[in-house]
């Protein structure tokens, strides 16, 4: 059989000097600006985001690149969403932001203490019968790194996002990885697939 389409000769990205950002997120954002339409590797990521002065790799640039997508509106794309990305590559097609990113909602201090309490200062996140029950602070047998529970909003298409932040039962407590599963595939209220996360993650033509 023909192959449909001829595959784009991958060209890979380059660390342009030093990334002084104070934020890891700015670095990540930085690297990826110069280098549209490149391919980036996890390693160069890594090697961006490392402290210069302590050689430490932090264990958060995931959720970072995240929430460049989900809260700033960028597109990077990934093996999931690029089918000749191999895993751990990643490539920002355009400079271009959605919009919609951005407005996000949280829960007031009490509220999150309350969801905290609640969660027994763990990972709420269920897949079928499994929890995963982490608790604030634990090494991540998988993901690596200390878990860091975040308030996670279960519906980001509430019909009163205003009354949100004061309702515990509108969140959830999620380690750093099943933030970042929850933002990427399910909106866990509705069961509904999160069109959110789907835009974010269509393929770009
Ligand atoms: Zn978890």
């Amino acid at each position: 059989m023909p192959k449909k389409k001829k595959a784009a000769r991958k060209i890979y990205g380059k660390i342009k000097g030093q990334y002084n950002q104070k934020s890891i997120k700015r670095r990540i954002e930085a690297l990826f600006l110069d280098n549209i339409g490149k391919v980036l590797t996890r390693e160069q990521i890594i090697k961006v985001v490392t402290d210069p002065e302590t050689g430490r790799e932090p264990e958060n640039w995931h959720q970072r690149l995240s929430e460049l997508r989900t809260d700033e509106g960028y597109t990077i794309l990934s093996w999931r969403n690029k089918g000749d990305l191999k895993v751990q590559e990643y490539l920002m097609p355009h400079r271009k932001k959605r919009s919609s990113a951005g407005k996000r909602v949280r829960p007031t201090d009490a509220t999150w203490l309350a969801i905290l309490k609640r969660a027994n200062y763990s990972c709420e996140w269920n897949e079928g019968d499994e929890a995963c029950r982490l608790k604030d602070g634990e090494v991540d047998p998988i993901g690596g790194g200390r878990v860091k529970l975040t308030p996670d909003h279960k519906n980001p298409h509430s019909l009163d996002p205003k009354a949100d932040p004061r309702d515990p039962s509108q969140w959830q407590a999620l380690c750093g990885r099943h933030q970042v599963t929850k933002k990427n595939y399910w909106d866990s209220t509705t069961g509904k697939i999160n069109t959110y996360a789907i835009v974010q993650f269509s393929p770009e033509k």
